[in-house]
């Protein structure tokens, strides 16, 4: 469903991603591991295009993102803007920080996908956001604006507005790591519903267990390269990489 083929990225002179290939079967989760630098999050970025990789290429549905080769030299056309617009509204993010607009209700906030990008009219752009959201347990917060919510409250709503754009993906960006540790769970549950109900779902997190409960598969990213990845049980149990087991040992 989704899949990447040596893709590659740089900032400057700095090469953060080396020639990286992974495929995200439909309805699977696939957690992303690795050290603080590794590149997970630039991964992330690349696989929805916020980040234009410098090389290589993302397939969603077999379709390249961002451009095409085009004849027998193979020359790189870009898309145009619309049309990546377009791609990108079908690849689900949810950020470690909620950014969520402060002015709006959560039912505003989830509705305006819908309604601005999607063209659906108002009313039916919050009755999507109003099954969105109580989706992820919050039917009765909807009025409220994100500074009179939990933090783990405004990312369930965050995860909501990416649900309401009826998403191919999702893509997470270490969802839990700016909650105090009692709100984590919440938002972890509502994650492992997503992957029961057979979302797609790309995470990166520093939360085992739950890679463990949740991950098809897991995949550890050491130094912009995929150092090591299989199931849970594989990666946690028997990992075969020095700087895999390096990682897993800070951990446990
Ligand atoms: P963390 O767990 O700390 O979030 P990460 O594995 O997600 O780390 P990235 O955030 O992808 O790693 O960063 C990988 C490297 O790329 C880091 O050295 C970072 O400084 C660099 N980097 C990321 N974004 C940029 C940017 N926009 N400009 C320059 N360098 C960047």
């Amino acid at each position: 469903m989704l899949r990447t083929e040596q893709l590659s990225k740089s900032f400057g002179g700095t090469q953060v991603l080396k020639g990286i290939d992974i495929n995200v079967p439909q309805k699977s989760t696939v957690v992303l591991l690795g050290a603080s630098g590794s590149g997970k999050t630039t991964l992330l970025r690349c696989l929805n295009l916020l980040e234009m990789p410098t090389s290589g290429v993302v397939y969603l549905e077999g379709v390249s993102l961002g451009g095409s080769f085009i004849g027998d030299g193979g020359k790189w056309v870009r898309d145009s803007e619309a049309r990546i617009a377009g791609q990108r509204s079908d690849i689900g993010f949810v950020f470690q920080r909620f950014n969520l607009f402060p002015h709006l209700t959560a039912l505003d906030n989830v509705a305006i996908g819908p309604h601005r990008v999607r063209g659906k009219s108002r009313t039916e752009a919050r009755e999507i956001a109003t099954a969105a959201l109580e989706q992820v347990h919050l039917g009765s917060h909807m009025n409220k604006r994100p500074s009179q919510l939990s933090g783990g409250q405004q990312q369930r709503v965050a995860i909501a507005r990416s649900l309401a754009m009826g998403p191919k993906v999702i893509l997470f960006d270490e969802p839990t790591s700016a909650l105090d540790p009692e709100l984590v769970n919440e938002v972890l549950d509502v994650m492992l519903d997503l992957a029961r109900t057979g979302m797609t779902m790309v995470v990166v997190t520093h939360e085992l267990k739950f890679a463990a409960d949740v991950g098809s598969e897991v995949i550890f990213m050491a130094n912009g390269l995929v150092c090591e990845s299989g199931t849970p049980e594989e990666l946690f149990r028997h990992p075969q990489q020095p700087e895999t087991k390096q990682f897993l040992r800070f951990f446990n």
